[in-house]
């Protein structure tokens, strides 16, 4: 870990991942006051914001998993998206949430929101703590952002390099060069 900590350069801070959490917990609580929700979280990268984010709405809620995996190593995602673990939670006529940790070409969450649509949902958001917009490949609606951010490879409160550094509480920025 020491290696590669000495090329991360701090992008959010833990305070600023807190607020921003909190704020979001306080909208999505508003947004589905009154209904039958189940959160579906992307493992392994959305591991500590959706601790954080499910804590923070004061609301009644399924919490639920899928596994996937966009296959490769390494800075790119491939685009062939794998589900590694379903979701067992069944989302009928329920109002679903994803719940991921980033966007970038959106082709994992096209993938994930195509099959979960099949099961008919009485709805189905995305929120995201982090957007890379410039990166997109495929058009995802993304109703909840917590940081939009430019073309950086990001690393920490969930995120990982090669499997590594999902630990760190803050958000980096990884410069390999
Ligand atoms: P997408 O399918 O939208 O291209 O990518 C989704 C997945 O790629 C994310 O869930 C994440 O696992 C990985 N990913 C994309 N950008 C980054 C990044 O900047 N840092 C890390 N660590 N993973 C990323
Ligand atoms: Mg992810
Ligand atoms: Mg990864």
């Amino acid at each position: 870990m020491s290696k590669s900590l000495s090329r991360i350069y701090p992008l959010l801070t833990q305070d600023q991942i807190a607020a921003r959490v909190k704020e979001l917990g306080i909208q999505l609580a508003a947004d589905y006051a009154g209904k039958d929700l189940v959160v579906i979280g992307l493992l392994n990268g959305v591991y500590p914001f959706f601790a954080d984010l499910t804590r923070a709405i004061a609301l009644d809620m399924d919490v639920s998993f899928m596994r996937v995996a966009s296959y490769g190593h390494g800075f790119e995602s491939t685009g062939e998206v794998k589900i590694l673990t379903d979701c067992d939670t069944s989302i009928r006529g329920r109002h679903a949430l994803i719940v991921e940790d980033i966007v970038d070409t959106g082709l994992t969450l096209h993938k994930v929101r195509k099959i979960l649509m099949d099961r008919e949902p009485a709805s189905l958001r995305i929120c995201t703590l982090l957007d890379k917009p410039s990166r997109r490949r495929v058009e995802v609606p993304v109703d909840y952002v917590g940081f939009s951010i430019e073309d950086h490879f990001v690393v920490g409160y969930g995120l990982d390099l090669e499997g590594k550094l999902r630990n760190l509480p803050y958000v980096g920025i990884y410069n390999p060069a």
